[in-house]
């Protein structure tokens, strides 16, 4: 078997010099549930693993002004007992609370679940909802890339070789938003969505009128995507059942679903007509 380094850097700068020196040769590791199974099934075969978990300053829910800044190693169980998330950010609650088992949410991170880039990533259909922005840092310096950008395709991210995700920036919702994230499981059991729906509505003054629409999905397409033509069909409108509705059907039309071993596409689509009215009412914006 080839030799495996393992190194357990405790300063940010230390883990982005072990990845400059390994070149793409050394793999950054939080809690490694994805990382270890691929490594078994040798999808990926490193010489270095740079373990996060040490790195100090990468952990942590902390209230920065008008947003939320996540670090990247949080792991979900984090986000899962805070009371503070399940009043602020509703839907990222409900999607990390959903992860595998207590004992994968234990050690598997939000930031690891981004990274890994799985149409399947349960945190990423509220991130995009919530219009969250990547900070990615490298030893030449950092930047942001916005959620809807940083998936380029299926296990594919924006990280560039010797880059890594440090946190999540999440703007707090303006008032009088609703949302929500529904994980359609074949069976309530530890499973991977077989479709992941997620949708938020900011309603006007008036308490009815929609001034903002997002409707983000999971698992209906290459990447975690949001569908804008569904979105525009409820901006400016009355939240009424009839008006999410029609937005539900245009997702339902405009999502790359596909055929796979966990649900047919045209299961995924009708599902979609069916979820999305669902999670504005559970949200409390719509009276189904
Ligand atoms: C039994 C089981 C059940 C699961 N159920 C679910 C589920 O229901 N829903 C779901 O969405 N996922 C599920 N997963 C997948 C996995 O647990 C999640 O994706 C988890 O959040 C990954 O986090 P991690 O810290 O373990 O990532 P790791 O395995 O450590 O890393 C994943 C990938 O991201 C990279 N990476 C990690 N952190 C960073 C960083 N900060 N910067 C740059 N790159 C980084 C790694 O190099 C690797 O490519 C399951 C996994 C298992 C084993």
């Amino acid at each position: 078997m080839a030799q495996l380094d393992y190194y357990r850097p405790k300063t940010l700068e230390e883990a982005l010099a072990l990845l400059d020196e390994g070149r793409e040769q050394a793999v950054p590791v939080a809690g490694a549930t994805d990382v270890w199974v691929n490594l078994r099934a040798k999808k990926i075969v490193p010489r270095a693993l740079v373990s996060l978990r040490a790195v100090a300053g990468l952990a942590g829910l902390r209230q920065d002004g008008a947003s939320l800044s996540l670090g990247a190693t949080t792991p979900h169980w984090v986000v899962e007992d805070s009371a503070w998330m399940a009043e602020h950010l509703p839907a990222l609650h409900r999607a990390c609370s959903a992860v595998g088992s207590r004992q994968v949410r234990n050690v598997g991170t939000v930031g690891g679940n981004l990274c890994n880039a799985a149409p399947s990533a349960d945190s990423a259909v509220p991130l995009l909802l919530y219009d969250a922005r990547c900070v990615l840092r490298s030893s030449l310096g950092a930047r942001e890339v916005a959620v809807a950008d940083f998936f380029l395709a299926p296990g594919k991210n924006a990280l560039r070789p010797g880059e890594l995700l440090t946190e999540i920036r999440v703007p707090l919702p303006a008032p009088r938003t609703f949302a929500g994230y529904w994980k359609h499981t074949r069976r309530k059991a530890m499973e991977l969505p077989l479709l992941g729906v997620g949708a938020l509505v900011t309603l006007a003054a008036d308490g009815d009128t929609v001034v903002g629409a997002r409707i983000a999905l999971g698992v209906a397409g290459p990447v975690p995507l949001r569908i804008a033509k569904a979105e525009a069909v409820l901006e400016g409108r009355k939240l009424t059942v009839e008006a999410v509705r029609e937005a539900a059907e245009i997702a339902a039309q405009e999502a790359q679903v596909r055929d796979s071993w966990r649900g047919k596409a045209w299961y995924r689509r009708e599902m979609i007509r069916v979820l999305i009215p669902r999670v504005l009412t559970e949200a409390g914006a719509l009276n189904g």
